[in-house]
């Protein structure tokens, strides 16, 4: 008998890259293998990944990656956004929510170990700081977090920017070296069912000029806090709203959740 214990085989989520995916404008394919897993408190994974396709990577702060975590006819992917890229090390960082409920991408998060392939194209997303803004405003919940913490921490010094962020409690905060984070707890109230974004949008200082406010996370919140934001007396052009996931829902195969923000009711 073998002594060799085989713990996982690095190639499970090697799924290949179709010709639709790596033909989305401005993409580059990335085969990529997983350099390290991390917890970031109870409900996030920081998951670093290096590979071929970041050896001269650019990207802007709110970009993402799409990964690749099935194979077949209608490859199933899901969309990270990019928490930081190590010039030196060439390696990605993604925090990932662990959500608890049962998810292709929170499966792959919660399952990956170093050595493991994956596969995706980036960078994607078309949402960014707004560098005619005089100051920026983010709101979103915790997988909103990475694009708007990265997003602050890359503003200008002396731009003013503030981010709201909902999470379940003070442990799940994440580091940032930027300053102007409220972190909101939402304890046990299902993200749906929080008003405290909305809430956030409402009472928000905003500081003189023509700023930018950067909305993401579940899609009935993020309608919410639109509404808010237009509320205020915002231009639809001053608001970004991107919805990352649906409630009840799974996303689709593309990784976008069905139903776009509205502002609508
Ligand atoms: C542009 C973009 C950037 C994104 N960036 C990030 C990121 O940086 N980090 C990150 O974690 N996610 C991010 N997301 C969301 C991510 O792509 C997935 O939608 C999410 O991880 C869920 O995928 P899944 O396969 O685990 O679950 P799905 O198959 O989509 O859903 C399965 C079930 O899980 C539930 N669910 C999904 N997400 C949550 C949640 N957060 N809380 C509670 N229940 C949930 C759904 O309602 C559904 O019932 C981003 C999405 C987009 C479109």
């Amino acid at each position: 008998m073998s002594d060799v214990v085989q713990t996982h085989t690095q190639d499970r989520w090697a799924f290949p890259l179709t010709q639709r995916l790596v033909s989305i404008p401005g993409v580059r394919p990335l085969e990529l293998r997983v350099i390290e897993v991390a917890e970031l408190g109870e409900h996030m994974r920081r998951i670093r990944l290096g590979g071929n396709g970041l050896e001269d990577f650019t990207y802007q702060p709110g970009q993402d990656v799409m990964l690749v975590l099935s194979g077949g006819e209608r490859p199933l992917s899901r969309r990270y956004t990019i928490r930081g890229f190590d010039v030196a090390s060439k390696t990605l960082e993604l925090n990932i929510v662990a959500h608890g409920v049962h998810g292709p991408g929170a499966n792959w998060a919660a399952q990956t170990l170093p050595g493991d392939r994956i596969n995706g194209v980036g960078p994607r997303g078309k949402i960014f700081v707004d560098a005619e803004a005089d100051w920026h405003l983010f709101l979103g919940d915790e997988s909103a977090a990475p694009a708007s913490l990265h997003m602050l921490e890359s503003l200008p010094a002396g731009v003013p920017g503030q981010a709201y962020l909902e999470v379940p409690s003070a442990a799940d905060e994440l580091p940032t070296t930027a300053e102007g984070v409220t972190w909101l707890y939402r304890g046990d109230v299902p993200a749906i069912r929080s008003t405290m974004l909305v809430d956030a949008m409402t009472a928000a200082e905003l500081p003189e000029g023509r700023g930018h406010v950067y909305i993401a996370g579940e899609v009935q919140i993020v309608s919410a806090v639109l509404r808010a934001a237009l509320a205020r007396g915002l231009a639809a052009e001053q608001v970004s709203p991107k919805a990352y996931w649906g409630r009840g829902k799974a996303n689709e195969n593309n990784g976008e959740p069905g139903d776009r923000p509205s502002a609508q009711g």
